[in-house]
């Protein structure tokens, strides 16, 4: 990823904004810039829930070059709260802690470091509660 793509997108991706459609009242993240069940541009950024739970998950081995040193780790696919269906990575615990519908929390983490003095990124990954 270049770095002005991560600048550009280092807010929504801090601070877990997503989209809410004024006229169907849908929400959805990541955010774009219309809704995407209506197509309306009437749209105010929201909060995502900072909780939910997990609805899938697997553990991951083996990776991209970048990722490759963070192996072996665990992903899911989390329903928030407010119905929003998001992947990221499980943390702090063991794969046999994991169990489906179990209820995790965000937490804000390294994603990862592009090289030894390269840019660090960070992101939302997710915990047990
Ligand atoms: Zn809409």
């Amino acid at each position: 990823m270049e770095p002005p793509k991560i600048w550009r997108e280092k807010r929504e991706r801090y601070l877990a904004i997503g989209i809410q459609c004024q006229d169907c009242k849908s929400k959805s993240f990541p955010k774009t810039s219309f809704c995407t069940k209506c197509s309306s541009s009437n749209i105010t950024e929201y909060r995502l829930a900072t909780s939910g739970k997990l609805l899938n998950f697997t553990k991951v081995t083996s990776t991209s070059k970048e990722m490759n040193s963070y192996a072996p780790f665990f992903v899911g696919i989390i329903e928030l709260d407010d119905g929003i269906k998001v992947t990221g990575q499980i943390v702090d615990c063991k794969f046999e802690d994991l169990q489906d519908e179990m209820r995790v929390r965000m937490v804000f983490r390294v994603l990862a470091r592009n090289g030894e003095e390269g840019l660090i990124r960070y992101g939302f990954k997710f915990t047990p509660e």
